[in-house]
């Protein structure tokens, strides 16, 4: 396994120079698009590495999982998909025209920004720090890791220059999607995006989700199983935003994209894996990583299709 995932890294390195890294949070303009790691971490609690796979970079959109799985957890499902929807979009993650034009009382699934938004403000907490800490604690708890921060910087430049997400939230809040302190629900949401993880991270929260929402290597179950299929088929569905039917074409398991670079996907009863590779297509998903995922689906085998 070591060798394929070697091989690999060394075959897709030259993806690395193509695309763009993120510059729109002005922080994320300053990471090394060179680097290039995965990981891999197997239902029976081995992991296996290559490339630069101790780096760390912040989680963003991936968080948007780990976020639903607590809203649903905290409030049902019933609830949650009562106030944002699960239908895939063509519209970029932080499009506004769906919220206006389509249905103004529902973000059209909780991947995009304006759905993740309307989702973190479903998380319980009697503020903003306890809503956040009780996100940190959980994925601290699903990842094995309980050294995950946020990494001030990007928090900080994030929530500086967010406008975009703050318009979108201003809407939902005229149109009674979000209910609370608006600068609250944003100051959670950059926060959960800022978190730093590693490939390792990502892997381990992708074999929670291969494992049906029980920790492989503790045997600890932390997601109810008809959450953990349900956070599935909407990565499956609308992970990779507007790539999603390509993605699920070409490489064929139910993944997590964000624009740190990272790539969060899992392959029921096999393995987690967790990919990176700061350079981003003009969708916003890493071009090494989704290179990497590919051939690693056909080398094994793990389309679920
Ligand atoms: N923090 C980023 C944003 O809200 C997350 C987007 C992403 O990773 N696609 O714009």
């Amino acid at each position: 396994m070591k060798r394929l995932l070697d091989s690999i890294v060394e075959n897709n390195k030259k993806w690395t120079r193509e695309g763009n890294v993120a510059s729109y949070i002005p922080e994320l303009s300053k990471v090394d698009r060179e680097h290039i790691g995965i990981c891999v971490s197997t239902l029976d609690g081995e992991e296996y590495c290559s490339g630069n796979s101790e780096l760390k970079f912040t989680i963003q959109s991936i968080s948007k999982i780990i976020t639903l799985m607590l809203a649903i957890i905290d409030n049902g499902k019933k609830y949650v998909f009562s106030r944002v929807g699960m239908e895939p979009t063509e519209a970029a993650f932080n499009s506004i025209i769906n919220l206006e034009a389509k249905n103004p009382q529902k973000p059209i699934n909780p991947m995009i920004n304006a759905g993740a938004i309307a989702t973190v403000s479903m998380i319980a907490g009697n503020d903003g720090k306890e809503t956040f800490n009780r996100i940190l604690k959980f994925t601290r708890k699903i990842s094995g890791n309980p050294e995950i921060n946020i990494n001030e910087a990007v928090y900080k430049s994030e929530k500086e220059t967010g406008n975009r997400n703050r318009a979108l939230a201003y809407f939902m809040k005229s149109t009674g999607v979000l209910k609370g302190d608006v600068e609250e629900i944003l100051d959670v949401y950059f926060k959960q995006c800022s978190m730093e993880v590693t490939c390792g991270d990502l892997a381990r929260i992708g074999s929670m989700l291969a494992n049906d929402g029980v920790l492989p290597w503790n045997g600890q179950r932390v997601v109810p199983r008809d959450v953990a299929r349900i956070v599935k088929t909407i990565m499956v569905t609308c992970g990779m935003y507007d790539a999603s039917g390509e993605f699920a074409v070409h490489i064929g398991v139910p993944a997590k994209s964000g624009v740190g670079g990272g790539i969060l996907a899992c392959v029921t009863r096999r393995m987690g894996i967790g990919v990176v590779g700061p350079s981003l297509d003009e969708k916003g998903n890493s071009i090494a990583g989704m290179k990497v995922l590919e051939e690693l689906s056909k080398e094994m085998d793990l389309s679920i299709f």
